[in-house]
């Protein structure tokens, strides 16, 4: 934002956005959520909660996940579970032995 205020006099709105523009997808998956950044922040920013944020909107608003996930938002949502089987087949196990 300085850049731009320095180089047209004022703010002048562009079309860039922090996701795709200053931060790639490829950077916001590389975080593993160690929390590091927000415990070494001096002026105590969060950069988790935002990268957090920008990832839900990844997902949420652009359906921008990888393929191995798909699966699994798929089962979360019909079987209320990362796996494929149906909630009332849960307990078939006890069952069997
Ligand atoms: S939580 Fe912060 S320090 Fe840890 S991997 Fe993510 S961005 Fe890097």
């Amino acid at each position: 934002m300085g850049k731009n205020i320095n180089t047209n006099g004022s703010f002048v709105a562009d079309d860039n956005t922090l996701l795709h523009n200053y931060i790639s997808v490829e950077e916001l998956r590389a975080c593993t959520t160690c929390n590091a950044c927000v415990e070494a922040c001096p002026v105590s920013i969060s950069p988790l909660d935002i990268i957090m944020e920008l990832r839900r909107s990844l997902i949420m608003e652009e359906s921008n996940a990888p393929q191995e996930w798909n699966g699994m938002f798929s089962n979360i949502e019909n079987n209320f579970a990362p796996w494929k089987f149906s909630p009332d087949d849960r307990d078939k196990w006890v069952e069997s032995n």
